[in-house]
């Protein structure tokens, strides 16, 4: 018995000496400068290091429990997933962004030093749905994050220079992928990732719309449109389509926008036929990820 309890007593003591490193690192993690186009990475080191070994399998998790429809029957089960759902987004969180905002943001990253990486989406790793038709290489991890990414997973992600990374942008906007930077506990200009998402594959996307949960905030966009210059849904229709969030639906023929819907990403914005859609900017609003790093 007295060898069973001495046994007992070094796993713990092992267990608790096995979080020592962990704990000195957040202790001792750097903070970055805050002046203008500095990003603002003061995430507990903890934090990161979870992320960058488990989150396919966090997504895996989030993708379970939003996708079970019996869960969601109960009033009080849909109120604690909506609790459990809040609580998670008040520390993780994002916010999109259009192409324009995408170039400068990428601009104000490289021009600090800020090291880029890109790697498989970690929703397709957890739904295991690698495409041989559309890029999989989608998510570009940033600063602290790249390279705990890097070292994490040398095999999924590799560091990007600027050239790359532009021209992944590019290549992701023509794609229909949505840019949607995140960042930590709401705090201003702490990007750490830009995810270029499938609107069929991303889990945060997904499970914001079908389940309503706030995974990430409207760009500070609207798309507008001219009706005149419309060439109408009939001979045209590539909004309806291309839009990720369903804000674009037929009105006497045409291609309207559902304001409440737009998300502000501005995919619809590049292929429209008739040049009837162009983004404007809403009064007063802001980006919190991004701040800083794009004017
Ligand atoms: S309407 Fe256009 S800008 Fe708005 S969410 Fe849809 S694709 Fe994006
Ligand atoms: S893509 Fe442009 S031209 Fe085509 S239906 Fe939509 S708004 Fe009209």
């Amino acid at each position: 018995m007295k060898r069973l309890v001495r046994s007992y007593r070094a796993i713990r003591v092992a267990v608790s000496l096995s979080f020592l490193p962990l704990l000195m690192r957040e202790a001792l993690l750097l903070h970055m400068g805050h002046e203008k186009g500095s990003i603002h990475q003061d995430v507990p080191g903890f934090i990161i290091w979870l992320m960058s070994r488990y989150e396919h399998l966090m997504m895996r998790t989030l993708n379970y429990l939003a996708m079970r429809d019996w869960m969601y029957r109960r009033d009080l089960n849909r109120r604690i997933m909506d609790f459990l759902s809040r609580r998670m987004m008040s520390f993780v969180n994002g916010e999109v962004l259009t192409l324009d905002e995408v170039r400068e943001l990428l601009g104000s990253i490289f021009e600090g030093g800020y090291t880029v990486a890109i790697g498989t989406c970690p929703c397709r790793r957890a739904l295991n749905m690698l495409s041989d038709d559309v890029p999989n290489n989608t998510d570009m991890v940033i600063g602290l994050w790249a390279e705990e990414y890097l070292r994490h997973y040398p095999g999924l992600y590799h560091r990007i220079d600027k050239a790359e990374a532009e021209e992944l942008v590019e290549s992701f906007d023509r794609y229909g992928y949505v840019h949607q930077l995140y960042g930590f506990r709401s705090q201003e200009g702490s990007a750490y990732v830009l995810c270029n998402c499938n609107k069929d594959v991303c889990i945060p996307l997904r499970t914001q719309k079908e389940r309503g949960y706030q995974s990430f905030r409207k760009g500070r966009s609207l798309a507008m449109l001219d009706e005149e210059a419309c060439l109408g849904v009939e001979e045209c229709g590539a909004c309806l389509t291309r839009c990720p969030f369903d804000a674009r639906v037929v009105e006497g023929g045409k291609g309207a926008v559902k304001e409440d819907m737009c998300f502000g990403c501005g995919l619809c914005v590049t292929t429209c036929k008739g040049k009837a859609t162009t983004l404007e900017r809403k009064k007063g609003a802001k980006l919190i990820y991004a701040r800083r790093l794009v004017s």
